[in-house]
């Protein structure tokens, strides 16, 4: 018989950078019985997602709500608005930035990739998925595109696989100083209701999220935020779309409806995550996510291991990348803690694999779920016989007790 479930006692320790844990009230609003998609009291409840999703992405123009993964939002975020063998400029940050590359060159876009080329001390090898995207190298390049071929510059707001963030503002900006019409993309799939994000004010064209990272949700949903431009650009857009296509949702959501079954259930959850952030306040939000990661990063430090970001200044609020000692396989620890632990972490993912680990700080958390994961990944990496300079866990009580 193949075993297929095995319960250990007490919480699974959900520590990956999305799925994130799921709140009990969140999956208590999701346990509700489903409604008619149709039926009088379901436009109360489609406005109430679409109008919580517009002041999550602090904007003022539509949000379209998709019953898919983050990888659907980035195809209809691409296929809305451009046509085939456009030309787009993507930056390399990461695998995702890589992965989304690769589905834009599938739509038959003509992708160009930016990366970081500056020199990394510490691991040569890996010196552009240890930084933020470098907006002066985005300025210089559409600076040469002078017949304004370049129709969209992709960014990703919040790396998933390395842990570094990037400055949307500075991104804005070297478009602007070019004074180049190419639409801002900007991938913020796992960073959006943890990691400060702003869409009218940063000048965002089109936006993309999910549910199950900094949102706190089960996976199943993904977003496309919009500006007028993008709007603009999508009614003379030829790229093939009928399911992404924004036009019927945007007509239908006037009444709180979509053209298609919604994801009811997801969308309870969705209006309780927004009551949540709406008591709580965004900037707390924020600034919660914010502390967390320094309290995990105090503990990386006293365990004496590389942070995979190598720029203080764009460190991730939602998760950290520790990077393992050269000949110890990163998901070999990860494996003997899952077995030993009931604790999941992140695995490294492509160029990465076997380098590094991550740890998630979002979702359900508090400071005592994060010491506990400390605990967990301090034994398994001392079980796996890596010396370690001091207590990541003693550093991290430290931290989350003195005030911080
Ligand atoms: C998770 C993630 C994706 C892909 O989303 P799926 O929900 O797995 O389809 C894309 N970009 C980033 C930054 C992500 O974290």
């Amino acid at each position: 018989m193949i075993k297929l479930n095995f319960h250990p006692t007490g919480r699974h320790f959900l520590q990956i950078p999305g799925p994130s844990p799921v709140p009990d009230r969140v999956l208590r609003a999701i346990s509700l019985p489903t409604i008619d998609h149709r039926g009088p009291e379901f436009a109360g409840l489609g406005r109430k997602a679409i109008e919580g999703m517009q002041s999550i992405f602090k904007t003022k123009q539509p949000v379209i709500i998709y019953p898919a993964s983050g990888t659907g939002a980035w195809e209809a975020a691409l296929a809305n608005t451009l046509s085939p063998g456009d030309h787009v400029l993507m930056y390399e940050t990461g695998h995702f930035a890589f992965l989304w590359n690769r589905l834009a060159t599938r739509l038959g876009l003509k992708t160009e990739v930016l990366s970081f080329q500056g020199h990394d001390d510490q691991f040569p090898a890996l010196a552009g998925w240890r930084r933020g995207v470098q907006a002066n190298q985005i300025h210089d390049r559409l600076v040469q595109d002078r017949e304004h071929s370049i129709k969209a510059v992709c960014v990703v707001h919040n790396e998933t696989s390395t842990g570094v963030t990037s400055d949307i503002v500075s991104v804005r900006k070297a478009i602007d100083d070019a004074k180049h019409p190419a639409l801002l993309m900007v991938d913020t799939i796992s960073g959006l209701g943890s990691a400060d994000y702003r869409h009218d004010e940063w000048g965002v064209d089109v936006a993309m999220a999910a549910s199950q990272k900094g949102l706190m949700l089960p996976p199943g949903l993904s977003f496309n935020a919009l500006s007028a431009r993008a709007i603009e650009a999508s009614k003379t857009a030829k790229i093939p779309r009928s399911f992404w296509a924004w036009d019927e949702v945007i007509e239908m959501n006037k009444g709180g409806y979509w053209p298609s079954t919604s994801s009811t259930n997801l969308l309870y959850g969705l209006t309780e995550v927004i009551d949540m952030f709406a008591e709580e306040g965004m900037d707390k939000v924020f600034a919660r996510h914010q502390r967390w990661a320094a309290g995990v990063r105090a503990a990386v430090n006293a365990w004496g291991l590389p942070i995979q970001c190598a720029d203080p200044s764009v460190y991730s609020p939602i998760l950290t990348g520790v990077i393992t000692p050269e000949g110890v396989d990163a998901d070999d620890i990860r494996k003997l803690i899952q077995q030993r632990f009931d604790l999941s972490l992140g695995t490294g993912l492509g160029k990465v694999k076997g380098r590094m680990f991550r740890i998630g700080h979002l979702g359900d958390s508090n400071d005592l779920t994060l010491l506990a994961t400390l605990a967990g990944v301090e034994m398994g990496l001392k079980l796996s016989g890596v010396k370690l300079a001091g207590s990541g866990v003693q550093a991290g009580m430290d931290y989350f007790s003195n005030g911080a």
